[in-house]
């Protein structure tokens, strides 16, 4: 691009809330075929709400197996599960605690703590081993999902992350967090894919969430790749983008900065981690993800229109 359409381009964007890195960057832009978007705080709002508590083991199936949690009714659960997850700054910990407080139960300081990340917590409570996170945690601790299964599936289902509270190596409850698709998420995808672009949704959340947000956006299934840890989210755009693809990856969290910078544009939505901002080529300041398509069209109007 000329210096002159360059500085055409840069400027509308600023005045449209979108900022391009360096000239280059509208060049990049414009050539972008397939456009990954991260799914917490990006296509939806971020904002998590407990939405589900549920008490499984001896008193939901009328077992005796877990004697030293037979007082753990839904109060119960959620008593433990938001205690470990005091000290957590995770967006799903401050949901279950804010619910916790709004339903007026005490909670109680852990003994000890520990985040895992892409995994969950675990931590010591009056003495109880405890652990609240998604399969894999409790699967790295030894402990059968088994009785929690068709409960978290249900949730899961609804788009909701599902947690599991494990309480002495078994699982005694499921908690669920809901949150919200942003209103304009449907709109950018619906643009993105008019205009021949492939769509993509990367997440640290599991398989069936991933699939109903996916699903509630209109991103194709096969285009979903979930439970990927925050240290792998780069690699997943490296293999999206292997076969010669111009991969957009659109991130808000620390957790994307890898993701921005390996992708051939790295886009930080919104009130963006400083981390973020730092590794992306474009910088959206709004929190609307059809600014997305708006950097692609300003990029595209602006270089094919001054050559
Ligand atoms: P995301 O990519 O959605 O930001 P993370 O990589 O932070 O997700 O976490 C992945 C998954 O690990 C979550 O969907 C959740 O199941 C589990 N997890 C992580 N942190 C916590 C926590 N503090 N409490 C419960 N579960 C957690
Ligand atoms: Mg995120």
């Amino acid at each position: 691009a000329t210096p002159a359409a360059t500085m055409v381009g840069t400027t509308i964007g600023a005045q449209n809330g979108v900022l391009f890195k360096g000239g280059d960057v509208l060049e990049r832009v414009r050539d972008v075929d397939t456009v990954v978007f991260d799914k917490t705080g990006t296509l939806t709002e971020g904002e998590m709400e407990l939405t589900d508590v549920v008490a499984v083991g001896p008193r939901a199936d009328g077992g005796s197996q877990l004697e030293r949690a037979d007082d753990l009714d839904e109060d119960g659960v959620l008593r433990l599960a938001a205690s470990a997850e005091r000290d957590s700054e995770h967006p799903l910990a401050r949901a279950i605690v804010d619910g916790a407080e709004e339903r007026g139960i005490d909670l109680v300081s852990p003994d000890s703590f520990e985040n895992v990340p892409g995994h969950g917590v675990r931590a010591t409570v009056e003495g109880r081993q405890v652990l609240v996170g998604n399969r894999r945690l409790l699967a790295d601790h030894d402990v059968d999902v088994g009785p929690a299964e068709d409960v978290a599936e249900r949730l899961e289902s609804e788009g909701k992350t599902a947690m599991f509270l494990a309480v002495d190596g078994a699982v005694t409850g499921v908690l669920a967090d809901a949150d919200t698709v942003k209103e304009t998420s449907k709109e950018a995808v619906t643009a993105l894919r008019e205009r021949g672009t492939d769509v993509w949704l990367v997440t640290g959340d599991n398989e069936r969430t991933a699939r109903a947000v996916a699903e509630q956006v209109g991103i194709d299934a096969e285009h979903v790749r979930a439970e990927v840890l925050p240290e792998d989210k780069s690699e997943a755009v490296e293999s999206i983008q292997t076969d010669g693809r111009s991969v957009m990856m659109v991130g808000d969290g620390v957790n994307d900065a890898p993701a921005l910078a390996t992708a051939y544009v790295g886009v930080a939505i919104g009130s963006g981690t400083d981390v973020a901002i730092e590794a992306a080529d474009v910088t959206l300041m709004r929190d609307d993800p059809t600014d997305v398509v708006r950097a692609i069209r300003i990029s595209e109007g602006t270089l094919s229109k001054i050559k």
